[in-house]
């Protein structure tokens, strides 16, 4: 594969002299890919406030650099939140993103300062309002995750009705019903996404004028691209679409937009360096070898479920002439974990056991994903650089 159109040589070289004598697998992260990153998004949606989706990659020293741009956060849990706060993040500059939580996690959160909640559902609504009173509520919208590599569907949100209905309770129950939220699904392909989404938001907002509610924000959620395999649209062509999506809807005053890139922002930053375990042919006759590498499915390579997300793979034999295409695999005695079966990848017709493949875009959905000693493997490492 030819590598520059996702990295360029010096980026691999560095790379490759990095790990040269690390044990293998490692996930290097590129500090300055996430900050070009950062920065790209700001210009791209200058009026966005961005709350860094901290699930995508937890890593203290990934959310320390964030910090210091000057990011918020979006937090999953009171765990991230401790963690947060642990790093000198105040909890001002965090929203409690996951419609799912305990009254007891609401509380805690509360109690630490956190005044922004999302949520879904009249169950946590009651709580919020029991133990978070006065806070800011947004109300997160259903999307069907059409055209994404990873929807976000069916589990999270709800429809305008259920929406609707929701708002005017909130006011009842000493809320500040605050606005509206949505995730597109992620790594969303189809930028279409974002105009039914923002026009059911418009749709909500002149609703509920009538009923004297004055809604102030919309969450446009995370779902921007990263360089996988496919390629995508760049990320000005989405910002700029969404832009016009905006103002086509709400006129040239929008409301208080926030995004809640995770994605975007970090799986550029990544390279797994792995090994090759074994190659091996099931028959005589077969047209496929089976590669395994020393990282699979259980190891960080989860969003390879469904071949969801296909990773640009690189060899240190990068001008080979002659390739063949095989399956991959990871190296747990679970029959899962096979990487990529329908989809072949090619590699070098001379790639062999020891030598090493570096999977690239995947600061984002690995490391956090990686299993606790399944088969005593343990979690992957990580080093930022
Ligand atoms: C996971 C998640 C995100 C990040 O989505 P990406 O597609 O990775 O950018 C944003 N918001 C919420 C609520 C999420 O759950």
């Amino acid at each position: 594969m030819s590598p520059q159109k996702y990295i360029s040589q010096k980026d691999f070289d560095k790379i490759k002299t990095f790990s040269k004598d690390k044990k293998t697998p490692l996930l290097i992260i590129d500090k300055s890919k996430i900050e070009e990153r950062y920065d790209e998004l700001k210009k791209n949606l200058p009026f966005a406030k961005i709350y860094y989706a901290v699930k995508a990659n937890p890593n203290d020293e990934v959310i320390k650099i964030l910090d210091k741009k000057g990011s918020n956060f979006d937090i999953a849990t009171i765990f991230e939140m401790d963690q947060l706060i642990r790093l000198g993040i105040s909890a001002d500059r965090m929203s409690f993103g996951n419609t799912i939580k305990k009254e007891s996690d609401i509380a805690y959160a509360y109690k630490k300062g956190v005044r922004l909640f999302a949520t879904d559902s009249l169950s946590d609504l009651n709580k919020i309002s029991r133990q978070a009173p006065g806070s800011k509520v947004f109300f997160r919208l259903l999307c069907d995750g059409n055209g994404a590599d990873w929807p976000l569907s069916r589990k999270f949100g709800a429809y305008p009705d259920m929406i609707f209905r929701l708002i005017l309770k909130s006011k009842k129950l000493n809320l500040i019903p605050y606005g509206l939220s949505f995730h597109v699904g992620s790594q969303q392909r189809d930028i279409g996404q974002w105009d039914n989404a923002i026009s059911q938001c418009k749709y909500l907002f002149d609703s509920l004028t009538d009923a004297d509610i004055e809604l102030k924000l919309i969450n446009i959620g995370g779902g921007f691209p990263s360089n996988y395999l496919e390629p995508t649209q760049n990320i000005s062509i989405y910002a700029k679409e969404v832009t016009r999506f905006l103002k086509e809807d709400f006129g040239p005053n929008l409301p208080e937009i926030i995004i809640e890139p995770g994605r975007s922002l970090v799986a550029d930053s990544g390279v797994l360096v792995t090994e090759i375990i074994m190659v091996s042919s099931k028959s005589t006759t077969t047209n496929y070898d089976w590669v395994y590498t020393d990282v699979g499915k259980f190891g960080g390579l989860i969003e390879t479920i469904d071949e969801a997300i296909k990773y640009p793979i690189l060899t240190d034999d990068l001008d080979c002439k002659e390739t063949k295409e095989v399956i991959l695999a990871g190296p747990t005695c679970d029959s899962m974990d096979i990487l990529y079966e329908n989809y072949k990848y090619k590699l070098s017709k001379n790639i062999k056991e020891g030598d090493r493949l570096y999977f690239l875009t995947t600061g984002a959905y690995t490391a956090s994903y990686s299993s606790v000693y399944f088969n005593g493997f343990p979690p992957l490492k990580v080093y930022v650089i």
